[in-house]
């Protein structure tokens, strides 16, 4: 029997599985998958990120094998009658701001980040992997008797463990099999997704936006570059008729310094197509059954932050199972520590990557000038330019209210300036340790 069993051997999984083998949790994860297919999924690590990864003790091989951006510049153009780009602004937001020694974002190739993960879970003898393995559910025994199907190149066996967790990702057989409710939100626009070579120039996280056009540019390490590209729900049918010029096209009219390196794609089947959704579950935790990652939240990807809250979410579920076994205090009511401290915080994370992502939505000249006066405030005034980047960054949450959204949308002024933000501000808008793993100081009294 072992005492986790980890579904799904995503970002989210592989970051659970090295925590529980770190302190010894008898653990099994397994992986329906044989091996990584052309799959773009997130690849930019936000500040908090980079502390977990530091907490389990991988953050210097992340940082051999990524790219550090420090900030993220917001260009805006609009579109002349004869196709010539007229630039109305430029801004950047700084992770900087932070009082933190994780104030800055990485990019990291997806695959490359689980290699990683895997690497450090090897050394683990704790924890045994089963690849390709997939779940298909739960037996029909009571609660503290279910056992986990899972189907693999032996056939069909039945595992039992003390606790499951579903990391499946976006469609999980785990949450279908807790049947918890979900609320679901779908958007009126598409993405395409490749990376490509990249101008030595282009070094910066860099959103090109017109009116109607957006694409988004983040640098990885060895001179490639992550791009998305907005299109309209059933653009690419279009595209693809058209031929790859289309798409060649469409990179740079918005980036001119592209041409030359964007045509280094030279297949369709390189590009993948992204339809974002967003979801949120009711409940992260029904008896012994926990959710992780996309398998409890998917958000929108224009933040960032998907994979980001599935490596947060497996820090505090991985510390929480961790203290249990070792407490001797694996009762189930226990788990709902990880639910208090996570769901609120991706819950909102969730709202500002909605918020963020609807800034983009909608192809009207009055809608740009409201998105380029909100990024414009949010830079010039101090205290929104920290709010939006601890937000962002995860090792906080200090929430916009009513008056700073009036102030974004131009309706009130904004001071500008240098003004520091207070240590005492920062004491409460920080996350500590102690937010992070509550129950060690109201059941140990100490970590
Ligand atoms: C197409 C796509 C593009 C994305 N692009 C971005 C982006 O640009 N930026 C961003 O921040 N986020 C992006 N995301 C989101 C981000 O990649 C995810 O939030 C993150 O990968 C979540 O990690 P996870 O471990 O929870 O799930 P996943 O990464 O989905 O991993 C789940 C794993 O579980 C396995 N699995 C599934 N079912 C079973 C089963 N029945 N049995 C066993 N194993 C199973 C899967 O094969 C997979 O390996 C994207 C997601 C998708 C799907």
């Amino acid at each position: 029997m072992y005492d986790v069993m980890i579904i799904g051997g995503g970002i989210s999984g592989l970051t659970l599985a090295v925590k529980l083998g770190q302190c010894n949790v008898k653990t099994l994860l397994i992986e329906k998958d044989k091996k990584s297919g052309l799959i773009y999924k997130g690849e930019l690590l936000q500040p908090k990120s980079l502390e977990v990864l530091d907490r389990i003790n991988t953050l210097d091989v992340v940082k051999e094998n990524g790219f550090i951006l420090p900030s993220i510049q917001f260009h805006e153009y609009t579109q002349k009658q004869d196709g010539s780009m007229e630039r109305l602004s430029v801004n950047e937001f700084r992770y900087d701001l932070i009082d933190s020694p994780y104030n800055t974002s990485l990019m990291i190739p997806h695959e490359r980040l689980k290699e990683l993960l895997f690497i450090e879970v090897s050394k683990y003898d704790s924890v045994d992997y089963i690849q390709p393995a997939k779940f298909t559910g739960f037996t029909e025994d009571p609660p503290h008797e279910k056992k986990a199907i899972i189907q693999t190149k032996e056939g069909e066996q039945e595992i039992h463990a003390f606790f499951y967790v579903g990391a499946e990702g976006r469609a999980s057989p785990t949450r279908t099999s807790m049947e918890v409710d979900m609320k679901s939100t779908k958007y009126n626009h598409h993405f395409l997704t490749v990376s490509f070579p990249r101008p030595e120039s282009l070094n910066q996280s860099t959103i090109i936006t017109t009116q109607n056009k957006f694409v988004g540019l983040f640098p990885l390490p060895n001179n490639e570059v992550r791009s998305v590209l907005l299109i309209k729900p059933g653009e690419f049918k279009t595209m693809r008729k058209e031929g790859l010029e289309s798409f060649y096209r469409a990179y740079c009219e918005l980036m001119p310094e592209l041409d030359g390196y964007v045509q280094q794609i030279d297949t369709w089947k390189k590009i993948q197509l992204m339809i974002p959704v967003r979801h949120n579950v009711s409940s992260y935790v029904k008896d012994n059954i926990i959710l992780t990652g996309d398998a409890a939240h998917s958000v929108h990807p224009m933040a960032g932050e998907g994979m980001n809250l599935a490596i947060q979410d497996s820090d505090v579920l991985g510390e929480l199972l961790c203290w249990m076994f070792k407490k001797n205090k694996t009762e189930w009511k226990h788990l709902k520590w990880y639910e208090k401290v996570r769901k609120p915080r991706a819950e909102y994370v969730s709202r500002l990557s909605h918020q963020a992502a609807l800034l983009y939505s909608f192809p009207y000249r009055p809608w740009q000038k409201l998105r380029i006066r909100g990024v414009k405030q949010t830079e010039y005034s101090p205290v929104l330019h920290y709010k939006q980047m601890l937000n962002t960054s995860g090792l906080g949450i200090w929430k916009f209210n009513l008056i700073d959204r009036m102030k974004q949308a131009g309706i009130l002024p904004v001071k500008a300036g240098v003004k520091q933000i207070s240590e005492k501000r920062e004491s409460k808008v920080m996350f500590t340790k102690d937010d992070d793993y509550p129950w060690y100081r109201k059941w140990d009294g100490r970590k």
